[in-house]
């Protein structure tokens, strides 16, 4: 289940994904992550990392970054400092309702994921380590999966970890996801906004 594998293409951005950060999910992720190629990065580096099995810890929770896996996370962070940080996850179906929640914000301190298409959900990583490790500049990004994904829903999956993997900027992601999924990629600017006052988007 184990997956580690760097793409280097000279100077420009840093990316770091990593999948299946707790329980099971790295049995779905590295579906994904397998199909990186050395042609989604145009310049700088991706770096792409899927977890062995764990406990099943919830990122929100402090207890997580204490545990082998979290600290493994923390490791590869501080190791390779990514400008682009992608978290891979995935979701038992009948949790969409809960993820996607409105009110989760006010029930959980965090903002609910956004749909992409498909079951394809899109939010923010955990505040614990968004706010203490990165900084505001970096694009921090949790990608949700069903954990028995339709070949439609990997479909649209893929395609987003390759349209993240080859943008070259900040500017140049929101203009290509926008492109895509206009609505989804203003809700997640407001949904940061909200959070981080003058925080850029993701
Ligand atoms: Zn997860």
């Amino acid at each position: 289940m184990g997956l580690f594998k760097i793409i280097n293409k000279g100077d420009g951005l840093k990316r770091l994904f990593i999948g299946g950060v707790h329980g099971k999910e790295g049995l779905t992720t590295i579906k994904a992550l397998e199909s990186i190629s050395d042609d989604d990065v145009q310049d700088g580096c991706l770096v792409v990392y899927n977890c062995d099995e764990s406990k099943y810890i919830s990122t929100l929770n402090p207890l997580y970054y204490e545990s082998e896996t979290g600290l493994e996370v923390l490791d590869l962070i501080s190791y390779y400092k990514p400008d682009m940080y992608i978290e891979l996850h995935c979701y038992k179906s009948e949790n969409f309702q809960t993820l996607t929640d409105l009110s989760r914000k006010k029930k959980l301190g965090v903002p609910p994921l956004i749909e992409l298409e498909k079951g394809v959900l899109i939010g923010s990583v955990s505040p614990l380590i968004r706010t203490k490790i990165f900084d505001k500049e970096n694009i921090c990004i949790t990608l949700e999966i069903p954990c028995q994904p339709s070949d439609e829903s990997l479909e649209v999956y893929k395609d987003f970890l390759k349209v993240l993997a080859g943008a070259k900027s900040r500017a140049d992601l929101e203009n290509k996801a926008s492109k895509i999924y206009p609505e989804q990629v203003e809700t997640s600017q407001r949904y940061a906004w909200e959070i981080f006052g003058d925080y850029p988007p993701f």
